[in-house]
């Protein structure tokens, strides 16, 4: 029997590098299941708490992550919420960022971790980095205060030696064990010798309102990516497409635009149709300020929404979290000025 006390933790497997196995034939790297996973994990049972996990079936590589697994996950959080301290899903590094930016607006006044993890290396291989990463997160997502409050209630990445918000996170190596970064916002937790928390940066939850949380997502959004000499047909062709509500429109530096005239009229048209179109900049670190120059002004006189410091994963994320959630045009607007769950700096 457990102490009441023993921190319970529930780990979610959803696929991923560091479950995966080489095809000896083909060489390509494909997902093996949890039980085998767990035989390279030995190190599980030494922790003193209780570690029950779930398993997707099939796992997936999260190259084929889509809105609909992202409510599983959300479901499986909600189901299990009463009877865990905190979660560790782990999950392919491709989309993790775009995975921990949904969640943290579909899981509102989450009030314990859910701590997002997976490796270079498939945790069967020698130098692995999937045990570390495992084993710290674990270890995060039962870390209490001494009030006995979560340490971290919030939805995080943990990666190498760094713990950061989910929805400031993005992959930004392709083969280091360092993979993840949050450029405008520093990072929650350091894993050394000792774990350190940033505590002032750490949301907490409302204690006047339970979990909320939330299943519905829109995916008639897009990101277009602005390069010196993108042509008029190709921007109109892929604006024009039908159904489309809301468009991340990544620019050059402080915000800023081509000044040419129909470039500006295209956008003008998009956002006269109800398109919601929101600028982040195309560098890792900074702020958009559409005020700065004239190239940006004249966005903010289309009617383009400020993204500020927001990465691209945080704001396609809440673009179909606020359409899915059947927001007036209005208040999508607005909430999109809004920090709703740690995402942008306004
Ligand atoms: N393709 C893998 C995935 O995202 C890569 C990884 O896990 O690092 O599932």
């Amino acid at each position: 029997m457990d102490n009441p006390s023993t921190p319970h933790i529930l780990i979610i497997y959803t696929g991923g590098t560091i479950g995966m196995i080489e095809n000896p034939e083909t060489g390509a790297l494909e997902n093996f299941d949890f039980e085998q996973f767990k035989l390279h994990v030995p190190e599980l049972r030494q922790f003193n708490y209780h570690i029950d996990a779930l398993a997707f079936d099939p796992p997936i590589d999260s190259s084929d992550m889509e809105p609909r697994y992202w409510i599983k996950m959300a479901h499986i959080i909600a189901d299990h919420y009463n009877h865990y301290d905190g979660f560790v899903l782990l999950h392919g590094t491709d989309t993790m960022a775009y995975t921990a930016s949904a969640l943290s607006y579909m899981l509102e006044n989450l009030g314990k971790p859910v701590i997002i993890t997976g490796s270079q290396l498939p945790i069967g291989q020698l130098r692995t980095d999937g045990k570390e990463n495992l084993l710290t997160s674990i270890e995060i997502a039962a870390a209490r205060d001494q009030m006995g409050h979560p340490v971290v209630p919030e939805v995080c990445i943990f990666f190498e030696s760094r713990l950061m918000r989910g929805n400031r996170t993005t992959k930004i190596n392709s083969e280091g064990f360092n993979a993840f970064r949050s450029f405008n916002l520093p990072s929650l937790a350091h894993a050394g010798i000792h774990i350190k928390y940033e505590t002032h940066l750490i949301r907490r939850p409302r204690p006047d309102a339970p979990f909320r949380p939330h299943y519905l997502l829109d995916n008639n959004v897009m990101i277009l990516t602005l390069f010196p000499g993108i042509r008029k047909e190709v921007i109109d062709t892929m604006l024009s497409v039908s159904g489309l509500r809301a468009v991340v429109m990544k620019t050059f530096g402080a915000g800023n635009a081509p000044q040419k005239p129909w470039f500006v009229e295209s956008i003008r048209k998009l956002v006269n149709r109800g398109v919601i179109v929101v600028n982040i900049t195309q560098c890792f670190k900074g702020t958009v300020e559409m005020h700065r120059y004239e190239t940006g002004l004249q966005l903010l006189q289309a009617g383009v929404i400020n993204g500020y410091d927001s990465t691209v994963e945080g704001m396609i994320t809440k673009l179909m979290f606020l359409l899915g959630h059947g927001y007036s045009h209005n208040e999508i607007v607005r909430l999109m000025n809004t920090n709703i769950a740690g995402e942008i700096t306004v």
